[in-house]
């Protein structure tokens, strides 16, 4: 079996999981069991829950992000708490670049997986259930909308031409870096433009396939008259 960095560590800490094999295809291990979530925030309330969870770890781990999803009935299969259409309801960690950005900087480490991104979902499904306090880490709108909105807070740019221009960058071949002009006033290169635009898309594309933008630049042409 495929040695996943963490995974001894994250059954460790939390003992009901087991593990299981995969379909020897897409799947290449499941992990499966009651987890306890027990975790207090500041200025929120303690939450003392346990819920049964599936976190399937997928072919091509960690470049593509485990999909987990609750075996049971607690979490209500609804876009409003966060989970995906597509028939597992598997929960919606957050935007598919940055989890792969994450398990990048995390070295495929399935206990910090989970305790960056599962936790706090968890945390935050059973504040609102409990509680009826809305997601505490933010959200974002899924879809195609929510993905231009994080990009333009990320890049820090105006509007989708900004986001569809660092995705262009972030897809072509590196020289486009050193022979495009800015987007800002500079008309200065992109390289050496002080608005630094070049940095915050290096940063944004640090450990993310040109793959990954792909899909997302494709889906802007696809929903959108932008180019
Ligand atoms: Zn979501
Ligand atoms: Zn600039």
């Amino acid at each position: 079996m495929t040695e996943i960095p963490g995974i001894k560590e994250l059954q460790r800490e939390h003992k009901g999981l087991r593990r299981f094999a995969g379909d020897g295809a897409e799947v290449l291990c499941i992990l499966r069991g009651p987890v306890d979530v027990y975790l207090k925030n500041d200025g929120y309330p303690l939450v003392d829950e346990t819920i049964v969870i599936e976190i399937q770890i997928l072919k091509g781990y960690p470049r593509v992000p485990p999909v987990v999803f609750e075996n049971g009935n607690k979490i209500p299969k609804t876009p409003e708490f966060h989970t995906n259409p597509d028939g597992q309801s598997s929960f919606c960690l957050g935007v598919p670049f940055e989890l792969e950005r994450e398990l990048f900087h995390l070295k495929g480490d399935l206990l910090g997986f989970y305790n960056s991104q599962i936790e706090p979902y968890l945390y935050a499904v059973f504040l609102k259930l409990n509680h009826d306090i809305p997601f505490v880490f933010g959200e974002v709108e899924h879809g195609t909308p929510g993905i231009v909105n994080e990009l333009k807070k990320q890049f820090k740019v105006n509007d989708i031409h900004g986001v569809v221009f660092g995705l262009k960058v972030l897809t072509d071949s590196p020289d486009i870096i050193n022979s495009t002009r800015c987007i800002c006033e500079s008309g200065k290169r992109l390289k050496r433009c002080p608005c630094r635009l070049n940095k915050r898309i290096k940063d944004i594309g640090e450990g993310v396939s040109q793959e990954t933008f792909q899909k997302i630049l494709n889906s802007i042409y696809l929903h959108t008259k932008v180019r």
